[in-house]
């Protein structure tokens, strides 16, 4: 008899084991972590949710990665939560560190000045992670040998219940980026990434494709709209940011000093190369994946969806974003067409 006073043996076995592997093909990917000692709890919660809801049966690895070496508290913290491989990363000074093109000086002045103007506007640890991620990330020894990568934050949730891989699926479709929640960004922390933008397409129009769905983050006017794919979720087949054209857009934006001397997100900078380099039947909007991270909630409200979750698709934000109506409508545009915008 077992603690309940049950006879064990008369439990009929779990109709579905979840710990069973999933057969089938795989993909060369892991889950990448940026995060801090500080925010153990906060990660516990997101990998115990991710992991009972897809991880726990398609076992991908982790790849957790930290300005400062993770506390043995933390490791054990997080190996608590999960039995799938974990590969805990340091960053040195070429991952973590400023834009050849800034001075520590300077920087310092921006901050005083940007501190009030808007979220993390006096962070200096928020530019060196808005430029890890949007430039460097998928350089470092534990993440250049993956072709794909799904990014996890910590203090997220995830509501339903994915009973396929998002990874095999992009792969067999074509698809190159996949997201759940298009926001609008904050107009001040992103003054002259677009005018930046423009210059370097005109420089560079022998690396652009001659369709792509720049349309959705450029109006008719030429400007930015400030939609953006919210990367705290994302998945990526990172051939994407690995290509000429992204390397040349990347570099070309750190020397123009916006990482730290306004404060251009790694969102924003994904969001434009993607809809810049790739077409509308290359990036996925993962609307059965519901998800929440603190300020937005995305929740499917078609019916076949919606039974594999528990959440509230009256509450969704996605249904009401501009941003991500405006996906649901737009269609490629030509590279004329678009350079004959942009030089107007
Ligand atoms: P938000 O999502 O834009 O509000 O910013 P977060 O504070 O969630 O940061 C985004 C991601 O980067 C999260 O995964 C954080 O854990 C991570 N992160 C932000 N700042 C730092 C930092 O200074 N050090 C480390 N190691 N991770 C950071
Ligand atoms: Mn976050």
């Amino acid at each position: 008899k077992d603690m309940y006073g049950i006879t064990t043996d008369s439990i009929p076995p779990a109709r579905i084991s979840y710990d069973e592997p999933v057969a089938g093909e795989r993909v060369n990917a892991a889950i990448v972590v940026l995060v801090r000692n500080s925010e153990l709890n906060g990660l516990r919660k997101s990998m115990r949710m991710f992991e009972d809801r897809f991880n726990r049966r398609f076992k991908y690895p982790y790849v957790l990665l930290n300005d400062e070496p993770f506390t043995q508290e933390f490791k054990d913290g997080i190996s608590a939560i999960t039995k799938n491989e974990l590969r805990f990363g340091t960053l040195n000074e070429t991952y973590w560190g400023y834009s050849k093109s800034v001075t520590p000086e300077k920087t310092a002045e921006k901050l005083e000045y940007n501190k009030n103007r808007y979220l993390y506007g006096g962070s200096l640890s928020y530019r060196f992670m808005c430029r890890f991620q949007s430039g460097l990330f998928y350089k470092h020894p534990l993440v250049a040998d993956l072709d794909w990568y799904w990014r996890l934050e910590p203090d997220v949730e995830y509501y339903c219940d994915i009973d396929y891989d998002p990874f095999v699926y992009m792969k067999k479709k074509g698809l190159k980026y996949g997201f759940t929640i298009a926001p609008r960004e904050g107009r001040r922390t992103v003054e002259t990434l677009w005018h930046h933008t423009r210059e370097w397409i005109k420089k560079n129009p022998h690396l652009l494709p001659e369709n792509s769905l720049v349309n959705w983050v450029m109006g008719t006017d030429g400007n930015y709209n400030l939609c953006h794919f919210w990367s705290n979720f994302e998945i990526v087949d990172l051939s994407l940011y690995r290509s000429e054209a992204y390397e040349s857009y990347f570099n070309y934006l750190d020397d123009a000093q916006g990482f730290f001397y306004e404060r251009w997100g790694d969102a924003p900078i994904h969001s434009i190369a993607a809809t810049l380099l790739l077409h509308k039947g290359q990036i996925h909007w993962f609307e059965d994946i519901g998800y929440q991270h603190p300020g937005n909630m995305h929740c499917p409200r078609d019916p076949a969806m919606h039974a594999k979750c528990i959440c509230d698709p009256g509450k969704a934000y996605t249904y009401r974003s501009a941003c991500q109506t405006r996906f649901a409508k737009v269609n490629n545009m030509t590279k004329a067409r678009m350079l004959e915008i942009i030089h107007d």
